[in-house]
């Protein structure tokens, strides 16, 4: 099932995109955790990331890739990147996308 995500890649509402390519769109987080906060998803609808298939070994090889290439060009010092998996994992929106956040000390073990 889609979701608001889904709608963000069709442009149907809007969102603060800091990229985009031909697999993937990445956005600031409406409710962010950090001074840094961005979604990397994939275009294709994954729900999340235990449900990816081996055809997706390379599409969320991609994510990881833009993720850093983000943090490069912001001149991120450090940062995380999280993935939710599952209602039990804190996913909200069934549509695979990684957190990518900074700056500000990120500790650890993470809630
Ligand atoms: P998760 O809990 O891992 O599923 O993360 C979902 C994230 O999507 C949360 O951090 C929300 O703040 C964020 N979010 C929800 N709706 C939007 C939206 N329309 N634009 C940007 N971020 C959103």
């Amino acid at each position: 099932m889609s979701t608001v995500f889904k709608k963000i890649i069709d442009k149907e509402i809007p969102a603060d995109i800091v990229y985009e390519d031909d697999l993937s769109i990445a956005f600031r987080d409406i409710n962010p955790v950090a001074p840094v906060h961005i979604l990397i998803i994939p275009k294709k609808e994954i729900p999340m990331l235990s449900e990816m298939n081996q055809e997706d070994t390379n599409l969320v090889g991609h994510l990881l890739w833009v993720a850093t290439k983000i943090a490069k060009n912001m001149d991120l010092k450090g940062f995380r990147v999280v993935i939710n998996n599952g209602k039990e994992g804190g996913q909200h929106i069934f549509h695979l996308h990684v957190h990518l956040v900074s700056g500000r000390p990120l500790s650890w073990p993470p809630g």
